[in-house]
């Protein structure tokens, strides 16, 4: 190997590991907007859901029972979980207009709905 050999294999090097260094940054910027598109994807069969849930609620298809009923007992934990939040915070919810109202206010602040 002589001197030109050898210079010629260190720029090869080089050029070798800038190209993996610029691999390195593709493949980071496209995983990102791998990641971007996929929650995308994923707010969209959310929206999807959410659109046929309300426009089926009720007349339910065999495929949907199982989700149909998950989402009905986490609505109603969430529900509960909230209230439970609400009363330790001292606030209950106006049913009208869903602001946060102090608990024993005889009507909501923000939509003068009459709180019982
Ligand atoms: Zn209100």
């Amino acid at each position: 190997m002589d001197w030109e050999e050898i210079g010629q294999k260190i720029s090869d090097f080089g050029k070798e590991v800038g190209g993996k260094v610029k691999d390195t940054a593709e493949i980071l910027r496209l995983k990102q907007k791998l990641a971007s598109e996929e929650s995308k994807l994923k707010a969209a069969y959310r929206a999807i859901g959410e659109l046929y849930y309300q426009e089926h609620e009720g007349e339910i298809e065999d495929a949907y029972i199982v989700h149909f009923e998950h989402v009905g007992e986490a609505k109603a934990a969430i529900e509960d979980y909230q209230a439970q939040i609400n009363n330790l915070k001292g606030v209950q919810v106006c049913p009208s207009c869903g602001a946060s109202v102090e608990a024993g206010a005889a009507y909501c602040g923000k939509c003068g709905h009459r709180m019982n």
